[in-house]
């Protein structure tokens, strides 16, 4: 699957925003954004005006790059979203946070939803007692994610959990760090999902 090769602390940087891409780093001085707040390349620095098609967009690209997602697969759940009845743009959030990966970052098992991608992929977690290597995967309420028995030793995981109290647990998950697995009690709500995102933009950016 193509897959974003480049620094991702541009990332934040062009989005204007701390995306929290890199772990425990991105507590640290040696954050990028904290260092230089400003566009990455050579006219990063120059005053910009945006425009209404590029607000929209950014906002899009901020959402899109939070969750890891490709153009292609963030694109088809605004499609689903909008099929779904309700408000779209809350639609959407709810999808991409009930990913596998979101989740299994969510509940503190690793420290960045790109390697909480790749452990799924990896096969160390499972769903209901069924192993599930598909980062996609929709998680369900009283769904019970859980790391598998032998990957329960991984340094990743162990210091994941250790240093996940700087992250507040959203309402809807619970956690037993002791058993290493957690339950979707309900379904996210809005109020669970970053305030900072304006989803109501991403819905004008795709409805153009
Ligand atoms: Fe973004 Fe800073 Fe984390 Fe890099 S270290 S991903 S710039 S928050």
């Amino acid at each position: 699957m193509a897959r974003y090769r480049e620094s991702v602390c541009r990332q934040c940087r062009r989005e204007g925003a701390k995306l929290f891409l890199k772990g425990d780093r991105c507590y640290t001085e040696k954050c990028a954004y904290d260092r230089r707040a400003y566009a990455p390349g050579q006219h990063g620095q120059r005053r910009m005006k945006f425009t209404e098609y590029a607000t929209q967009l950014r906002e899009k690209q901020k959402v899109r790059r939070i969750y890891g997602l490709l153009e292609k697969q963030f694109r088809s759940y605004f499609a689903k979203a909008d099929r779904q009845k309700g408000v779209t743009g809350e639609n959407l959030l709810i999808l991409v946070e009930r990913r596998l990966d979101n989740t299994v970052y969510r509940m503190g098992f690793t420290n960045t939803r790109a390697e909480a991608r790749q452990l799924v992929a990896h096969g160390h977690f499972l769903i209901n007692g069924k192993r599930v290597d598909i980062p996609s995967f929709q998680v369900s309420v009283n769904d019970v994610v859980e790391v598998c028995e032998k990957s329960r030793k991984l340094n990743r995981i162990s210091e994941a959990l250790a240093s996940a109290g700087r992250r507040s647990l959203p309402q809807y998950i619970e956690i037993d760090k002791e058993k290493g697995r957690g339950v979707l009690k309900a379904l996210p709500k809005r109020e669970d999902i970053s305030s900072t995102i304006n989803e109501q933009l991403i819905v004008e950016f795709y409805s153009r």
